[in-house]
């Protein structure tokens, strides 16, 4: 192992945000392709924002997505247990380190108990936006006496603990691995709450007391993370300590170019997994998001081992990402083409087992046995599988696969203006030549294939269009030879037949 040491930290606000995917995915990358150690903690300290069984989702979604970190909270059965030196993992498990924390930059005057009233502060603001300047908390309390602190503490005053940010230390300066060099003036930062009124520590003083104790290398995290970070620049200077390289990852986009939200469509990442797409697309796509392996090489489709093999931290890009859906559907559509009809069907059975067509279709099929209807549903797959977006639509597009009896209006059978003659004679040919079929010719359906086209000529449409339809009722479809293979002999034949009655 080397001393690279990253983590993911998030919130627990009930699912994982797709730009939380991302993050966790670069994580791990990142950890992987250095022999580092990947951490998931728990930033759990905002008790409005609880939602109960949000960290066991998390993580189950993380390992749905095969993301799977070294150290840090993990599920045993149904219990959130911690594994690793530097637990507790959980940020509400650590509340005395942050207490003994803030202490010593009490002692040290780093920081300051702060006992102003909600209507001093609101007061305070309102001053402010009189006179245009921005929100900043005025230092009163920075002058109390000791003995002032004493008296409020013993009179259990309400407080909160504000970082005593020095104005004259000049500028903020920190290299950003992907942004580079950020400055900001101290005197724009403001005395940040680090402990609040309920005691509780404040995202800043935690995410930075917790990366140091855990000896987190490199912060690889969200944009929107950006403008905390000159607050914890100082912090780690307040306490002393050496800070992190950081890396904040491009904005995910709408396609308008606005920030990714709800509203234009779905943001949890375990939506898609519901939703019938790959778990390799959302790695694949979500990588791309921000990244790509280097100028002049298009490849698109990577697997997690290449993708740790390529990934690079410096070649993440500054500019927003967006979030293409119909990249997303093109590039599951390519993983379902990879799968083997085994996997496809290990993998698109519990889709398609919930479906009313697919469910009224089983209870109906009484002359074949389970392997048989296994047999079956492969081979529907197979013939799906190049046309498949989403797990989800196994069957939409063909439901005649799974009906007993196919209703269509007969008028459809012709082709064009053809006769209802010709029609017939075709019907009747492709059943003459289907039934001379024996069950070795219906294992492939190469060889349906060949004796329909050598029976089928010059004359394509007139012979392979009526039997098209007698086998599927429908305008449009794959071909008769797939779809002959997939009913089998005795289905085929038998609507034929009715195809014919219809026509005679
Ligand atoms: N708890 C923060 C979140 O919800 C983590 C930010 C960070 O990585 O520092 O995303």
């Amino acid at each position: 192992m080397s001393n690279v040491r990253v983590r993911f930290a998030p919130s627990p606000t009930g699912y994982l945000h797709v730009g939380g995917l991302r993050t966790a995915l670069y994580n791990y990358l990142f950890a992987k392709k250095n022999n580092g150690t990947f951490i998931l903690r728990i930033e759990d300290t905002d008790q409005k924002r609880f939602v109960a069984g949000a960290a066991e989702n998390l993580i189950k979604t993380l390992s749905a997505m095969g993301i799977q970190h070294d150290e840090g909270i993990f599920l045993s059965g149904d219990t959130l247990i911690s594994k690793g030196e530097c637990g507790p993992y959980a940020q509400s498990e650590r509340l005395e380190i942050y207490k003994t924390h803030i202490k010593k930059l009490i002692d040290s005057h780093k920081a300051y108990y702060c006992f102003c009233s909600v209507g001093r502060l609101a007061a305070l603001r309102e001053e402010q936006i009189q006179n245009k300047l921005s929100a900043k908390y005025d230092k009163f309390c920075l002058s109390l006496s000791p003995e002032a602190i004493e008296e409020s503490l013993a009179a259990n005053e309400p407080y909160v603990v504000r970082l005593n940010v020095d104005e004259n230390r000049g500028d903020i300066v920190f290299e950003d691995t992907v942004r580079g060099k950020v400055t900001i003036h101290a005197k724009d930062v403001d005395d940040q709450v680090l402990i609040k009124s309920d005691g509780f520590p404040t995202y800043h003083l935690a995410v930075v007391i917790d990366d140091h104790l855990m000896g987190i290398t490199h912060v690889i995290r969200g944009d929107e993370w950006i403008s905390s970070t000159p607050k914890h620049v100082l912090l780690y200077e307040a306490f002393g300590w050496e800070a992190p390289v950081f890396a904040h990852l491009p904005l995910l986009l709408n396609p308008d170019k606005s920030k990714l939200s709800k509203r234009q469509g779905d943001v949890a990442a375990e939506d898609y997994l519901e939703k019938g797409y790959l778990k390799e697309t959302l790695i694949n796509f979500v990588a791309l998001l921000g990244w790509n392996p280097g100028q002049g090489n298009t490849q698109e489709i990577f697997s997690l081992d290449e993708l740790v093999e390529r990934f690079d931290l410096a070649q993440v890009h500054k500019a927003g990402a967006v979030f293409d859906l119909k990249k997303l559907d093109w590039m599951n559509t390519e993983y379902v083409k990879r799968l083997t009809p085994e996997e496809l069907y290990e993998r698109g059975m519990p889709f398609l087992e919930v479906k009313e067509f697919y469910k009224a279709w089983n209870s109906q099929q009484s002359t074949i046995n389970e392997e048989e209807k296994i047999e079956f549903v492969k081979r529907v797959l197979t013939i799906e599988r190049e046309r498949l977006t989403k797990l989800s639509d196994i069957g939409d597009n063909n439901p005649f696969f799974f009906v007993s009896e196919l209703s269509y209006d007969a008028a459809l059978l012709h082709w064009k203006q053809n006769a209802k003659e010709m029609t017939k004679e075709a019907l009747e040919k492709a059943h003459k030549i289907l039934s001379g079929l024996n069950d070795t010719d219906w294992v492939k359906k190469e060889t349906i294939e060949k004796v329909l086209m050598e029976a089928a000529g010059e004359q394509r449409g007139d012979f392979l269009w009526p039997l098209r339809v007698a086998l599927t009722g429908a305008q449009r479809s794959p071909s008769p030879f797939e779809v002959a293979w997939v009913l089998g002999k005795d289905a085929s034949l038998k609507r034929l037949e009715k195809a014919i009655k219809l026509v005679s």
